[in-house]
């Protein structure tokens, strides 16, 4: 539906481009491209196209639609280059940010989907108990709903967008998918990729426009929604899809605590924390967002962690190598992210690392920070900054961090460092956390066989694993009866014989329970 052309930088723009909104390279302040802004007409014709080619899509059996996804996973590879050229115009992230958490998850979902979701869907015969239907066959089924809606961020333009649609397609659905306002491109990129690679038109359609107005429209005439965003949206479509009487799922905000117990292994841990900080310039659901450090190990945890901030490049992702940390995506997060930080500063914080953006850089940036001296009255330790800050506070022992770290609307994702896995693993189960990883951090989320999603206010739902396919499917339940009765006890006449027998049954099947 939606066109790209390149932005010509003469003449009166907003004139050239009525109906259109810019994209801009954050790491320059630089429009790249115009993309048509949709609405609701738009939407309506859309859902109407896809519906329409559903049907023959479904038809094509899961073999026939992973012969597609296969060749994307191919497209993938032999294009990984532009793939990763186009994700870090419209975000501003690092090249190797990118290719670790967008090319190579790229790469592995498309072949996984295709071949795994004939298993995750596969018809299930379900063994019953109840006396009344002995002998009869129950088989539960997996149909497409239709057609499903996917409202996508702007932090992983492939991943978190562009990714979820590949098991609704799998699944037999059309789709229609809406990026982010910011990081349109990415989606239209890999849209040209499947038709390319044999998807027929109209199966999956790209509508780029605001949210407020398209995606609620779009929420208006899909059968699903599958949303990943801020959890203030969140509520608002998951309440909206109430009102429709539509599923969603949503993948929303996170506060994730990273606990250092005082047995870790200290270089892992300093590490693990600073790289999963400032990964994507910390713009990750499931970034390290606070650190809790038991008190023994808190100077030497410190004193590694600022040594490696140190050293790490703030520049312009220009190719591999050229820097650590990348910009921000949007104006809106330099903002949150520098009254995160005065907010922590005010309340008494130490900045021992970065802490001093330069206001005169064209396009949005904010230095890697790390902040000590922090405690839960400040925004940095519970509100979700999506930046690229470490605050590191001392507990007293781990009965304080697990404390805090469940001290807090959300729940997604959760590490924890200790040399004794057996006790790490005990305090992950503390945690009301949907992830929580033992000596390692956010990249279980490769781990496509197993379900992510948010506990709280981080959401509801998942993806990955069964239920990240299940979920884009209407549940069937078959009983069929082929050797019965030609009248049954229970039916009428109700003349006391059949109240007699149901009771024996009752006794004789459920009558062994104690009292106690
Ligand atoms: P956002 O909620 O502002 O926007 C997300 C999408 O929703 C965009 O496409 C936007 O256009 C659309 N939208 C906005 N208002 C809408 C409305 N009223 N109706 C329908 N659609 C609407 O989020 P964002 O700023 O793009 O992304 C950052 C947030 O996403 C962070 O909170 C982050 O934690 C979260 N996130 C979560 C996950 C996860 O897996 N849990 C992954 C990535 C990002």
């Amino acid at each position: 539906m939606s066109t790209q052309q390149q932005a010509p930088a003469r003449g009166s723009e907003a004139e050239e481009h009525a109906g259109q909104t810019p994209v801009v390279d954050p790491a320059t302040g630089e429009t790249i491209a115009w993309v048509d802004e949709l609405g609701p007409e738009d939407a309506r014709r859309a859902a109407a196209r896809g519906r329409a080619v559903q049907p023959a899509w479904e038809a094509l059996g899961f073999e026939g639609r992973a012969r597609v996804m296969r060749r994307a996973q191919k497209w993938v590879t032999d294009h990984a280059d532009e793939l990763i050229a186009t994700i870090v115009s419209e975000t501003g992230k690092a090249w190797e940010d990118a290719q670790m958490a967008e090319v190579l998850y790229a790469a592995s979902a498309f072949g996984f989907w295709a071949d795994e979701a004939a298993g995750y869907l596969a018809d299930e015969r379900i063994k019953v108990s109840a006396p009344l239907l002995k002998g009869k066959k129950v088989v539960t089924r997996y149909a497409p709903l239709g057609l499903v809606g996917v409202i996508a961020p702007w932090n992983y333009p492939f991943t978190n967008g562009f990714g979820d649609c590949i098991p609704a397609l799998m699944a037999g659905n059309s789709v229609l998918l809406k990026p982010a306002e910011k990081t349109p491109l990415t989606s239209l990129l890999m849209a040209r990729a499947l038709k390319e690679c044999g998807l027929p038109d109209g199966v999956l359609q790209v509508l780029t426009g605001k949210g407020s107005v398209l995606g609620d429209a779009i929420i208006d005439v899909v059968d699903m929604i599958m949303f990943t965003g801020s959890t203030p949206v969140g509520r608002r479509i998951g309440a909206r899809c109430g009102e429709r009487l539509i599923p969603c799922s949503l993948e929303l905000g996170g506060k994730d605590p990273f606990i250092v117990c005082a047995d870790a292994d200290l270089e892992r841990a300093a590490n693990h924390a600073l790289y999963y900080s400032m990964f994507n310039t910390g713009q990750t659901c499931i970034s390290v967002e606070r650190v809790y450090v038991e008190a023994p190990v808190y100077d030497e945890f410190v004193a590694k962690v600022a040594k490696k901030a140190k050293t790490l490049r703030n520049g312009r992702p220009t190719g591999p190598a050229s820097t650590e940390v990348g910009a921000l995506t949007t104006a809106g997060q330099v903002e949150t992210v520098t009254e995160h930080v005065e907010d922590a500063r005010r309340k008494g914080a130490t900045i021992i690392a970065g802490g001093d953006p330069d206001p005169s850089r064209p396009g949005w940036w904010y230095p890697p920070t790390v902040l000590t001296d922090v405690d839960h009255s400040m925004e940095c330790m519970t509100e979700e900054t999506f930046g690229p800050t470490l605050p590191i506070m001392k507990v007293a022992d781990t009965e304080e961090a697990i404390r805090l770290a469940n001290d807090s609307p959300y729940g997604l994702m959760a590490s924890v460092f200790t040399k004794d896995v057996h006790k790490g693993e005990q305090i992950a189960r503390r945690i009301q956390a949907g992830t929580v990883n033992v000596n390692d951090s956010l990249v279980s989320y490769a781990a496509l066989e197993a379900p992510m999603g948010g506990w709280k206010d981080s959401g509801l739902g998942a993806r990955h694993g069964a239920p990240g396919i299940r979920k884009y499917c209407a549940t069937q339940t078959i009983m069929v009866s082929k050797y019965h009765l030609r009248k049954e006890p229970q039916t009428y006449p109700y003349n006391g014989r059949g109240f007699k027998l149901l009771g024996r049954v009752v006794r004789f099947f459920y009558g062994r329970g104690t009292r106690d």
